[in-house]
């Protein structure tokens, strides 16, 4: 352990004399635990978006820059959490949690990779467990208070047995190692670290222009003048300056539109992208996202007029939603088509597979609907609607047990224990010895442990 921490330090300028005079408080192992612990009581406590579009962009974001790390005692998971609020946290083991108010205000990937190679920073240079309280902090109930409260204020602290005295702050020394890293596996990483000082100058704005409303973001990582100060000569030194600031990218636009469908007034939605259209009249994909805002939203018929219209203007990206709002519409020949299509674009699009299994099966071709379904859980593990079709469709064609395991791993996803673990008891008698029965197993056992934990908090 010490011989890890000494072997990062060699790599810093920031901070030589940090780990001096201080030991660890707590292992790997531990930080481990405590990171699979917070993720299994947060999956039921907090409210998470699991669209494969939202996950999969900020998992894959986050993922390039963890390649940059090198040896990491950790497996990273990214989850984005339904808060308005700007912020972002990350729990010791690798387990990185950002609002979708954060993710709707970043420009563009950079801007997003600066806040995860931040939080990735200080998870892998293990600062909760170098903080000075780390014994209180690492706690999984304390924690989850924390993030709980931050995430739904109605949930409270107190409700989940923290006290709420204890709030997360991370110290100055810390905050600027976490800048520096961050945007050095930034950069190994491909993406341009100014990003990260693009996202902190917007919210060091905030601060100064409403200084009553403070960003949460800022109290677990305080900003200072001097902090961004330093981050700009860093990148100066390191002449990763840049000129010009990329715009967002598609897989950006798409995550922020679904993030804006789940947790803001359809309307609102809608009218934005209208504008946007007004505003670009000629660009396809400002139809293209209009449709999607409107499929989103509810209104099919309107969604598929624009689709079609961003493909006469040669948009050749909205077949997957165009499948879509032609299923809603009922036309499932057309609406296979042009999923099949989308699948065939891109093969590990987890929505376009699921998507198609839909269609699929409407038109009764079971065996290929169950293979869509199956590729859609493949590529999306964490994808509850696509585990939950599959589970259906399965136990209708006599595969009861992988059918029920699919439901039970679907009810987990939705944060639902005591009904994921009913399932699972059912399943595992009717389960064949294979991959499914282990997890199923190992699942039952995670979940009962965490539903006896919460029994006995309530005493
Ligand atoms: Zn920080």
């Amino acid at each position: 352990m010490a011989g890890f921490g000494i072997r990062l330090l060699g790599a810093l300028v920031v901070s030589a004399v940090l780990l001096s005079g201080r030991t660890f408080a707590v292992s790997i192992e531990e930080e481990k635990e405590l990171g699979r612990e917070f993720a299994l009581e947060a999956g039921a406590a907090l409210p998470l978006l699991r669209d494969p579009d939202i996950v999969a962009y900020v998992a894959s974001t986050g993922h390039r820059i963890v390649g940059a790390l090198g040896p990491s005692p950790f497996e990273y998971q990214f989850a984005v959490l339904k808060a308005p609020q700007i912020n972002a946290f990350a729990v010791p083991g690798g387990y990185v949690y950002v609002h979708s108010g954060l993710l709707t205000r970043v420009a563009n990937d950079e801007e997003l990779a600066g806040v995860l190679g931040h939080e990735i920073a200080h998870v892998h240079a293990h600062h909760l467990a170098r903080q000075r309280e780390a014994t209180q902090l690492m706690n999984y109930a304390t924690l989850l208070g924390i993030f709980a409260s931050i995430a739904n204020p109605a949930l409270g602290a107190a409700a989940l047995g923290a006290s709420a005295a204890v709030q997360l702050k991370y110290s100055r020394e810390f905050e600027q190692e976490a800048d520096y890293l961050g945007a050095r596996y930034m950069r190994d990483a491909g993406f341009d670290p100014r990003g990260m000082l693009d996202f902190f100058q917007k919210l060091w704005e905030e601060q100064r222009t409403t200084p009553t409303f403070l960003p949460p973001y800022l109290l677990s990582h305080p900003l200072t003048d001097e902090r961004l100060t330093r981050l700009e000569a860093v990148l100066r030194t390191a002449q990763w300056e840049r000129v010009s600031r990329p715009p967002a990218s598609l897989s950006l636009h798409r995550a922020q539109l679904v993030t804006r469908a789940r947790t803001q007034p359809p309307n609102e939605v809608v009218a934005s992208y209208r504008r946007l259209l007004a505003e670009h009249p000629e660009d396809p994909q400002a139809h293209y996202l209009l449709g999607f805002a409107l499929l989103e939203t509810g209104s099919y018929e309107q969604a598929r007029l624009e689709l079609e219209q961003a493909r006469q203007q040669g948009w050749m990206e909205g077949e997957r939603e165009l499948g879509r709002a032609l299923l809603r519409l009922r036309r499932p020949q057309e609406a296979r088509a042009a999923l099949a299509r989308a699948a065939e674009q891109n093969p590990a699009d987890a929505l376009a597979q699921a998507e198609l299994g839909k269609a699929l099966e409407l038109l009764g071709e079971t065996d290929a609907a169950l293979q869509a379904y199956r590729r859609a859980v493949q590529e999306a593990p964490d994808f509850d609607e696509a585990h939950y079709q599959l589970g259906m469709l399965a136990g209708r064609t006599g595969q009861e047990g992988i059918g029920i395991y699919h439901l039970a791993v679907a009810y987990q996803l939705r944060g639902d224990y005591p009904q994921a673990v009913r399932q699972y008891e059912k399943a595992l008698p009717l389960l064949p010895s294979g991959p499914e029965r282990e997890r199923a197993q190992e699942n039952l056992e995670r979940l009962e442990k965490c539903l006896q934990r919460k029994r006995l908090h309530r005493r």
